[in-house]
């Protein structure tokens, strides 16, 4: 709500200027503007102050956007990826859950046995098909640069939706919780996020040791 330094768009820098913004966005060189809209000095002074005062009265002053606000349910949000929590613990914590996530089905154009099986056998015409994910039947595309990046590495084209194969990637990552471990050189207490059962597969170093070994 209160942008009152702006960052550079090419550096980490802040820029030397006061702006006079509350709840906009993409604005550039411009002051005394709320919700986008232009006001003059006196208007956007006087609005402030009441917007401000109201939502001290609201306790909504200072806080993050309400869960409410929330264009996105908590299942399709990235949030779930990293705190993943069930339909019925996300109601719990008042986030809304989707059951029936909108996708386009039954539009295939292609069957998967005809995908190439080998990377020398790239067709050009499959950047005009509509491929079925075997996993969950959702359509998805490729894209020329994808293919072009399959070919190059003599990869064979995904035979699922994007969805699947990011959902299958982030399912090899840890979760994000820390445990205790002992660092496998000098035996120091570290916190790690492999869980028990994993330090007995995996050898942990401490940052230092890490670096030492690394370096
Ligand atoms: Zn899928
Ligand atoms: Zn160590």
């Amino acid at each position: 709500m209160k942008t009152e330094t702006k960052q550079c768009q090419n550096c980490p820098d802040f820029l030397n200027f006061k702006q006079q913004l509350r709840g906009c966005y993409g604005l550039r060189k411009k002051s005394y503007c709320i919700l986008n809209k232009q006001y003059s000095k006196e208007t956007y002074e006087n609005l402030k102050e009441k917007i401000i005062e109201r939502m001290r009265a609201g306790r909504e002053w200072g806080q993050f956007f309400p869960k409410s606000m929330s264009p996105f349910a908590y299942n399709e949000a990235i949030a779930n990826e990293y705190m993943p929590l069930s339909k019925e613990k996300a109601a719990v914590q008042g986030f809304r859950w989707q059951d029936d996530i909108p996708s386009t089905k039954g539009q295939g154009t292609m069957d998967n046995s005809k995908l190439p099986e080998n990377p020398n056998e790239y067709n050009d015409n499959l950047t005009q098909e509509i491929l079925t994910c075997e996993k969950c039947e959702k359509n998805y595309k490729l894209i020329k640069r994808e293919i072009g990046f399959y070919k190059k590495n003599k990869l064979l084209p995904p035979r699922q939706c994007f969805n699947c194969r990011h959902a299958l990637r982030m399912s090899k990552r840890n979760s994000r919780n820390l445990w205790e471990g002992v660092c496998a050189k000098c035996g120091n207490v570290i916190l790690t996020s492999y869980k028990p059962e994993d330090q007995k597969i995996y050898k942990l170093y401490c940052e230092k040791c890490y670096q030492q070994e690394v370096y």
